[in-house]
Parts: structure tokens; C-alpha cells; sequence
């Protein structure tokens, strides 16, 4: 045996639409290493990365793990196996796994994870990292799961969430998830604030459980070690679930949103948030999703906000002169539409006045005035009152200057909930001893 040394091992898109899961590859990773009897230094990380790529797996989140070990060179060969096994190759995955034997990590993997999470890079930028850096490298595939596996080692935490995924046994992969819906709505009830989007109470629909093939049961997305598990007591599912793992993630944290965006990062497929004026008043467009202009510093951005966010009846509501913060992922120009940006949320600012010029009310008989000709007035039909112009009728504005978020049912795994706003976790302490890991006996 030799000297122990810390290890941080990073890896990404070891799965595809049809099958596999990065994160039951972790699991099956940390199984291995703690029978090897690795330290574990911290949970397993789960990192979403700007979800607005368009060659994303899935929830485009990259795992990373931190051990200590006296055998880095064994652990290393065995997890580099584990890849090539449980990889969805096939299927279209490209893994990519990334070891670091330090301690510490140096601040330009940092910088690299934190332009992964607004930006598009590909993956002969992290090739060139990975060998100006000295790093070791695996990839099958065009590697452009380096991207997330350099990343998830960089990452560093300012705000995080946990969230507890459970798995399930081989013979059901690809088998109907039964789970009682009233048990996931009493769950979400009874651990409030303390784990959140398990529930959607308008549309009376479970979000914790996943519709793939993938072997994930649930997960469930929450602040603290102890709400997690508690919560899982509540549950009831029809099926003997195979383990558990709790990972440290940036969902729920809006850490793509980061990004404020000038003239020069808005870009196809960047991520951000910029403030602006609205310049026309929004088109309501077939399948109702909304499209307007905004006025950003001088320049002209086109927005869209679709459906399905649920946010699209407030910007239809927004008028001419309205100042808002927006923030989404920027799409590519297309033949129909001009390069537009995707809103995930409007953070209303400032509302201009609705007005319209009417014809003026009569103070002594609170009527509508008559008008006389053109530019010859108005009168009064009841009194004679005679008035020469227009008034401004104030149209009262069916919007607040507050924040608009999509319905739980539209978020992505980085959108920042209702109850998660203006809120920060920065304190869950990594004990070694809790059961943020467990293999259930039968
Ligand atoms: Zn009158």
C-alpha cells in the first residue's frame, strides 16, 4: 500500500435517449470504490451544464467524485472498465472521464466549468485543456463528454441542492414506475421548504419519477441529508427499489442564468439574462406562444416564450415601454425565425401607463361627450358642456412589477423554484457516516 492520495475523477455523457444514466453509473462507481474502502471527501456531484446545447444528453449533467485512496492506479484501470461497460454507446453516448490526483483544484478548471454553463464548448476545447493541463484523459466516442467531465471537477459551489435518486433493481429497467401520487403530494406537504418540485398541486401530476427507460426511480430534490431521507420514508412505491445515492448539485440554482449578456455573447446557444425595453406590444402566434422585441442598450433582441412555460400570458400582457430583466438560452436563426431568445423567466421592472385617448367625460353628468365634427370638439348630449380636447383613460395594467417563473412542470433541472428564491444553501456538510449511500438488503 502506498501513500494515500486525494483523487478527483470526472466523467459525462455515458448515456443516450434510449437508455443508461450518468448518475447510475456513480452509483455503481461509489459501490465499487467503497468496497475497495476509498474515503470518501465529499457527496458525489451531479453538475448541470448549460442546458441550451444542442448535442445534450439528457439533463446535460456531468458527475464528479472526490476519494482518497492508496491505490490510484487500480482504481483508475477499474473505472475506466466501469465506462467502457456501462457506457449507452451504441446508442449515440460519448463518454469522457477525467482523473486529477491533487488536492486542490486550480482556478482555470474552475474558469473552464463556469463558461460550460452559459456557453457552447466543444470538445476540441477541452482537448486542448486536457493537454495543456497534463490531465488524464479516456474517451470513446468524439469525447465530447470531456467537456462535462472537466467541468464537474472545477465546479465550485456558491449555492447548491441536494437531490436523492434512487434506483431500481435490473428486472425492472423499462418497466411502468408505480408510485402513489398521494403520497408524493403528502411528501412535498409535510418536508416544505425543505424539498421541492416533487408535485405538481395544479396539474395533480408527480415530477419525481422520470419516464425513460434509464434505471432511475425517483429523485428527489431538496436542501438537507435529513429531509431526504424522511422523505423517502413517506413515499410508497410498488416496487422493491435496489439503493440510493445522495448527490451535490447546481439544480435548482438558475447557475446558467449567471451570465449577464452583452452584444458579443449573445450568441446561438449561450445562456444568460439582459435587461431591456420592450419596443412593440407581443404577438400572440399560433399554439399561443408569444413573440416580441426588445431594446437592449440600442440594439434590437427578439424574444419568444413559449406554451408550455406557462409564462406566456404575462408577456402577453406586456405593452410598449415596459422595462424588463429577461433570461433564457438563445437559438439559432432558422429560415422562419430571426436568431431569438428562449425566456425562462420575466422580471418585470418597470410598467409603462396604459393609456388610450377617449372622448372626454362630462364632469357635471359623469357621460361620455359626443363629438361636434372634426377638430370642432366635444359636447355634452345631456347639458350642452362643451370640452375642445381628448382626454387620457388610464387602461389599469393586468401585470406587477414582480418576478414570472414557469409552471413546476416546465422548469428544468436548473431552474431556480418559488420557494428556492432569494434563498441559498451553502452549508451541507459531507458526513461520511450519513446514508447518502445505500445498496438495500434484498
Ligand atoms: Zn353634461
Amino acid at each position: 500500500m502506498g501513500i494515500s492520495s486525494t483523487l478527483h475523477i470526472g466523467f459525462d455523457d455515458t448515456d443516450s435517449q434510449k437508455g443508461m444514466c450518468t448518475t447510475f453509473l456513480a452509483y455503481k462507481i461509489v459501490e465499487y470504490l467503497k468496497k475497495q474502502g476509498s474515503e470518501f471527501l465529499d457527496f458525489p456531484r451531479l453538475i448541470r451544464f448549460n442546458p441550451n446545447i444542442p448535442w445534450k444528453t439528457r439533463g446535460n449533467g456531468a458527475v464528479s467524485l472526490k476519494i482518497k485512496t492508496n491505490n490510484p492506479t487500480k482504481i483508475k484501470n477499474k473505472i475506466k472498465n466501469f465506462i467502457s461497460k456501462y457506457s449507452d454507446t451504441k446508442n449515440g453516448a460519448n463518454p469522457g472521464l477525467v482523473f486529477y490526483e491533487q488536492k486542490t483544484i486550480p482556478s482555470n478548471f474552475t474558469e473552464f466549468s463556469e463558461l460550460a454553463l452559459w456557453q457552447l464548448i466543444n470538445r476540441n476545447q477541452a482537448k486542448k485543456f486536457a493537454l495543456k493541463n497534463n490531465l488524464e484523459i479516456f474517451y470513446i466516442g468524439n469525447g465530447q463528454g470531456l467537456v462535462g467531465a472537466i467541468g464537474a471537477i472545477g465546479y465550485q459551489f456558491h449555492d447548491h441542492t441536494l437531490e436523492l435518486l434512487s434506483y431500481r433493481k435490473p428486472s425492472k429497467f423499462g418497466k411502468e414506475r408505480k408510485i402513489s401520487s398521494q403520497s408524493v403530494k403528502t411528501m412535498q406537504k409535510k418536508t416544505f421548504p425543505y424539498t421541492f418540485n416533487s408535485f405538481d398541486n395544479k396539474k395533480s401530476k408527480v415530477l419525481i419519477t422520470p419516464h425513460g427507460p434509464d434505471p432511475v426511480f425517483y429523485g428527489v430534490r431538496g436542501e438537507k441529508v435529513d429531509s431526504l431521507l424522511s422523505a423517502t420514508k413517506i413515499l410508497k412505491t410498488k416496487e422493491k427499489l435496489a439503493g440510493h445515492m445522495i448527490f451535490k448539485s447546481n439544480q435548482g440554482t438558475n447557475d446558467h442564468l449567471k451570465n449577464t449578456f452583452t452584444k458579443s455573447t449573445l450568441k446561438p446557444f449561450a445562456s444568460g439574462i439582459i435587461t431591456g425595453i420592450v419596443l412593440c406590444d407581443p404577438k400572440i402566434e399560433k399554439g399561443g406562444h408569444v413573440f416580441f422585441s426588445m431594446n437592449c442598450n440600442g440594439d434590437e433582441l427578439q424574444c419568444a416564450v413559449y406554451k408550455e412555460t406557462g409564462i406566456s400570458s404575462i408577456a402577453s400582457n406586456l405593452i410598449k415601454g415596459d422595462k424588463i430583466c429577461v433570461g433564457g438560452g438563445m437559438r439559432k436563426a432558422s429560415k422562419i425565425y430571426p436568431r431569438i431568445l428562449n425566456l425562462e423567466f420575466i422580471d418585470v421592472v418597470n410598467l409603462k401607463k396604459n393609456t388610450v385617448k377617449s372622448n372626454p367625460i362630462c364632469k357635471n353628468c359623469n357621460k361620455s361627450m359626443k363629438s361636434k365634427g372634426q377638430n370642432q370638439g366635444y359636447q355634452c348630449i345631456k347639458c350642452g358642456k362643451i370640452s375642445k380636447n381628448k382626454t387620457n383613460l388610464e387602461i389599469p395594467r393586468k401585470i406587477q412589477t414582480k418576478m414570472y417563473i414557469p409552471d413546476v412542470s416546465a422548469h428544468r433541472h436548473l431552474s431556480r423554484p418559488l420557494t428556492r428564491l432569494g434563498r441559498l444553501n451553502r452549508k451541507s456538510k459531507f458526513d461520511e457516516s450519513t446514508s447518502w449511500f445505500s445498496v438495500y438488503e434484498n
